[in-house]
């Protein structure tokens, strides 16, 4: 699609093509991926940087096992054909996430409702849904997160961030982003770590809705 002007930054698309990313953000990647073809084109030209610097390494650096082993990863696609198809919004690798089925939202008030598709010690990537209007509660971060836009458009103090854009945001980054008027806006969004919400509900509500 065209229109995206907020892309994945090199180091986590290299992250993403040598497999190292934690699979919260992989799912956040491969979904900005099925939405932009210039993202795809670079992803293709890191994975073939990553195989030659290994040609050019010799079998001297690596036992022969591993090297067919990091020869065989680079050989799989880095955007590997889902199971599921778009449907609606949702691109597939997160119609793949969902199983198959629609979102199960649950409300966290004022309209807000979440949906999360994978949760652990080293991440969760959820669905977030915000009416059009309506501002996200004011949150800082323990760590990165990433926020790619399915449906509508948000703003923050960095910006717009509209159908297919990418927004990564890091320790640094206290925002409030708020829904455009119109459509609510639908978000993919993945965090290594709780977020601190500022305000004392929803961090007595934390445990609860593990945001
Ligand atoms: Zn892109």
């Amino acid at each position: 699609m065209t229109g995206v002007r907020h892309h994945i930054p090199d180091p986590l698309l290299v992250a993403y093509v040598s497999g190292s990313l934690p699979q919260a953000y992989s799912l956040v990647v491969a979904t900005h991926l099925s939405m932009c073809d210039d993202c795809r084109a670079r992803a293709t030209a890191h994975e073939a940087v990553g195989g030659s610097i290994l040609e050019s390494c010799g079998t001297a650096d690596l036992s022969g096992g591993l090297r067919q082993r990091v020869f065989d990863m680079l050989d799989e696609p880095v955007i590997e054909t889902p199971r599921y198809e778009r449907s609606g919004i949702f691109p597939a690798p997160v119609m793949e996430a969902l199983g198959g089925l629609p979102p199960k939202w649950k409300s966290l008030g004022m309209g807000v409702r979440q949906s999360i598709l994978s949760h652990d010690e080293g991440g969760s990537v959820r669905l977030l849904y915000i009416p059009g209007g309506q501002a996200v509660p004011d949150h800082g971060h323990n760590g990165l997160e990433l926020t790619l836009v399915l449906q509508g458009a948000f703003r923050d103090e960095t910006g717009r961030f509209g159908v297919g854009d990418l927004e990564v945001a890091d320790d640094d980054l206290e925002h409030t982003p708020v829904a455009e008027d119109g459509v609510a806006c639908i978000c993919l969004a993945a965090t290594d770590a709780a977020l601190r919400f500022r305000s004392l509900v929803p961090r007595l509500l934390q445990p609860i809705f593990r945001i």
